[in-house]
């Protein structure tokens, strides 16, 4: 450290920080003690501009939002935790874009990040939720599953349904920022809540710690474990720091319900099972979630909160609901059409490969969920991942008639889609599909 500093006064820049210090703290051998200078005080040597990233190769929503201007607000504030603008954007700095998503490029240290660097934030979350307004609008909560229709799709196509959100716990920064007594903290206060559940939901926590290899890849092969810290978008934004010291997942004896602790937030809570029954899973996911949050609320913690930007998470793109209801769906010939992107985009749903975000999306089956999680209810979400499934579906079985009977290409603007699809599809005007 002492040592950079040194390069630092002894480089081209040693103009500017006489004229910002002045000869007499320099003379005074005061900032050239590194260990005295802190990183704030070093920072300001420097005028804005001068540590302005280099963002031109760069496609991410924070890469498109960051202008000189708001950098020049927002570089020397610190929220009370410590945490700057320039570690926020440090993931979307170090990695320009991502080969299979378009990604946010920004985290949150702790809840206050949101407020204290909003004239970034904002723009990222409007770009990242469909034009949502965190200044004006109001995110809604809803978790009455029975509210579903069109539930269950068809087993031939669905292989696997799930339903997951994340949780943060108030006053303990987040995983970017935290300490490692915050994050056992976090794990502390999880675990003993959790012992709480009770019936089809009661199970065990298995910390990562206590692991060994082979169990950990058997319970990723099952799709159940968040993936070892290899992704560059969890390590460069800090959080695989300590691996894997307080990380863990409890579930239930049916494996259906799960808690992930300390991966990318405090916790995710997953619902999931084989097949095509998302109106059960959803059920289990809202039902699950309520206790969990009851049981947490008894022991005097709550989750990060406010109607504006809905349940806090780390990443901005998990904002509001934090809700992704995803299914592993076979769509051979729909997969491979050239418009497949397309309609999955008018449909605000997600393309990703089986084996989570980080993986192609190759082959005969793909996860499917929702792009959105702000500004849409649970409910809301969880009928449009319905919704858009079954209207994949009934693209894929109109290709496979189209193809085995050689009958006329399959219009789907036609037929007995749902509305929702239909009126979806018509807007972004979108051209039927032909073989
Ligand atoms: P998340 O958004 O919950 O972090 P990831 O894309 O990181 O999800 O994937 C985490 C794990 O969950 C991966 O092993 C992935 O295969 C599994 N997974 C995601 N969706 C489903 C699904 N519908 N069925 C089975 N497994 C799933
Ligand atoms: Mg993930």
């Amino acid at each position: 450290m002492a040592n950079s500093f040194t390069r630092m006064i002894s480089g081209r820049n040693t103009a500017v920080i006489l004229a910002s210090v002045g000869a007499g703290s320099l003379t005074s051998g005061y900032l050239l003690c590194d260990s005295t200078a802190d990183a704030a005080e070093r920072r300001k040597l420097y005028p804005p501009s001068a540590d302005f990233p280099d963002l031109r190769k760069h496609n991410n929503c924070m890469a498109a939002a960051l202008t000189p201007t708001i950098y020049g607000h927002l570089r020397d504030k610190t929220t009370s935790n410590e945490w700057t603008v320039d570690q926020c954007i440090q993931t979307g700095v170090d990695n320009p874009g991502h080969p299979f998503i378009k990604t946010v490029g920004m985290v949150a240290g702790d809840e206050e990040s949101y407020e204290l660097f909003a004239e970034l934030f904002d723009p990222v979350i409007k770009d990242r939720h469909n034009g949502y307004d965190p200044r004006t609008m109001k995110h809604p909560t809803d978790l009455d599953a029975s509210k579903i229709t069109s539930g269950m799709f068809d087993e031939r196509y669905v292989l696997s349904s799930r339903v997951r959100t994340g949780r943060s716990i108030r006053g303990l920064s987040l995983p970017p920022a935290c300490s490692r007594s915050e994050r056992r903290e976090v794990e502390r206060v999880c675990v003993t809540a959790l012992s709480g559940l009770k019936g089809d939901l009661a199970g065990r926590y298995y910390s990562l710690g206590d692991m060994s290899d082979r169990e950990q890849q058997h319970l990723i092969d099952e799709h159940l474990l968040f993936d070892k810290p290899v992704s560059p978008l969890l390590t460069a934004s800090g959080m695989a720091r300590d691996w894997p010291d307080a990380r863990g997942i409890w579930h239930n004896n049916e494996k259906n319900f799960l808690l992930w602790i300390n991966e990318e937030d405090h916790t995710r809570i997953i619902s999931m099972e084989k097949g095509g029954n998302m109106k059960r899973v959803f059920e289990r996911f809202c039902r699950g979630l309520k206790q969990v949050e009851h049981l947490i609320q008894e022991r005097g913690w709550e989750f990060m909160w406010n109607d504006r930007l809905g349940y806090i998470l780390t990443c901005p793109s998990n904002l509001g609901t934090g809700l992704r209801a995803g299914v592993h769906v076979r769509l051979p010939m729909l997969s491979r059409d050239p418009r497949f992107k397309k309609i999955l985009e008018n449909l605000r749903l997600q393309k990703r490969g089986t084996g989570g975000v980080d993986t192609a999306a190759t082959g005969d089956t793909v996860d499917i969920s929702n792009h959105d999680r702000l500004g849409k209810s649970e409910v809301e979400l969880v009928q449009l991942v319905v919704d858009g499934v079954n209207y994949l579906i009934e693209c894929e079985k109109r290709l496979e008639r189209g193809k085995t009977s050689r009958s006329p290409p399959p219009s789907l603007s036609s037929g007995s889609e749902h509305h929702l699809c239909r009126e979806s599809w018509k807007r972004a005007g979108t051209p039927t599909i032909v073989n």
